[in-house]
């Protein structure tokens, strides 16, 4: 999508902190964060939100391969949180299907 924030990222109109990417998905840095570690993973496609994930298990397979590596390579076995929201009583700002890496220290209780 044209005036896609994260699309603009993925093409390299704006730049970001890449920490991996494969052929399905990329995982940046969040410019915001609320945790030591808090990574964005961002499928390639243009997927609104996890309300259109029916069906696509190859993005949420590929979306849990990269957690899955990441917290490997970033020694994350103090645990971490893996977050996605979706519309407005979500508190989605941005409408690019995204998930949110938290970890590095104890995370609130509240969700
Ligand atoms: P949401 O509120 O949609 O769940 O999360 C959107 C996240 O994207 C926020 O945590 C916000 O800080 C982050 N964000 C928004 N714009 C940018 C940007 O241009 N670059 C990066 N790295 N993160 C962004
Ligand atoms: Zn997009």
């Amino acid at each position: 999508m044209n005036d896609c924030i994260f699309c603009k990222i993925i093409k390299g109109e704006i730049p970001s902190s890449k920490v991996y990417e494969n052929e399905k998905l990329i995982a940046f840095n969040d410019i915001s964060p609320k945790a030591p570690t808090h990574i964005l993973i961002v499928p390639k496609e243009h997927i609104e939100s996890s309300a259109c994930l029916s069906g696509r298990e190859d993005i949420s397979g590929a979306v849990f391969n990269a957690v899955a590596h990441l917290a490997k390579e970033l020694n994350l076995e103090n645990g971490f949180r893996v977050v996605t929201n979706c519309g407005r009583d979500g508190r989605q700002s941005v409408p690019h299907l995204h998930f949110h890496l938290l970890a590095g220290k104890e995370l609130s209780e509240d969700m």
